[in-house]
């Protein structure tokens, strides 16, 4: 999103260089938190690689069974947390996950118009441009046009819904499985889903198929 002003950097992605006032503040608080004896230095590490080990390929993952597996879909949409286990994806925990599904008449589109709340517990760290203010308001508003931006739009006909996460319920898209793609196996089918396609920003393509 070049055009909305929120293309600058966000420090101490990554970088493992961290002053902004913000890092700062974190390091603070981590510091003072360990200090009182309300966490441990090594919770906050197992926190932190209980984090790093999640990734948008769990969406991709469970995406590419509930295209192939019928049985499959009906348990994602209906209990994620049990059919998200069967694939070894651990998602317990007090958060509740809804899956959305995308079909030819509605598109889903997932915000969290409050903060960043996002389904950890299974795609990782939300992308920084899911935290910021402009599409925080923005795909409440406009849902379209910020689609349009990021790629595609769905057409006049076609309902979009606005999913706003909180502290207790996450979404995650079911994107439709792209026409083309009946020859493909599992795997070939789950590098087809993209993170921002899980979001509801994107669609899956068919690369093969070039739409
Ligand atoms: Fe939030």
């Amino acid at each position: 999103m070049s055009e909305n002003g929120h293309d600058h950097p966000h420090p101490g992605s990554g970088t493992g260089k961290t002053t902004t006032p913000h890092a700062l503040r974190i390091r603070a608080m981590e510091g003072l938190l360990v200090e009182k004896g309300v966490l441990t230095e090594a919770e906050i590490q197992d926190r932190i690689s209980y984090m790093d080990s999640r990734s948008p390929a769990n969406g991709a993952k469970l995406v590419a069974r509930a295209w192939t597996d019928e049985g499959f879909k009906d348990r994602l949409l209906t209990d994620t947390k049990s059919a998200a286990l069967e694939l070894g994806i651990d998602a317990s925990g007090p958060v509740e996950f809804i899956v959305v599904e995308n079909t030819p008449e509605i598109r889903n589109l997932i915000v969290c118009t409050l903060c960043s709340c996002y389904p950890r517990a299974i795609l990782g760290r939300p992308p920084d441009w899911y935290k910021s203010f402009e599409y925080r308001s923005r795909a409440v508003k406009e849902p379209r046009a910020v689609m349009r931006e990021f790629g595609f739009e769905p057409s006049e006909n076609v309902e979009v819904r606005v999913h706003d996460s909180t502290a207790d319920i996450r979404y995650m898209v079911l994107p439709m499985r792209p026409e083309g793609t009946e020859g493909m196996g599992e795997e070939e089918l789950e590098g087809l889903v993209s993170r921002d396609s899980l979001v509801g920003v994107a669609v899956p393509k068919n690369s093969a198929n070039h739409e």
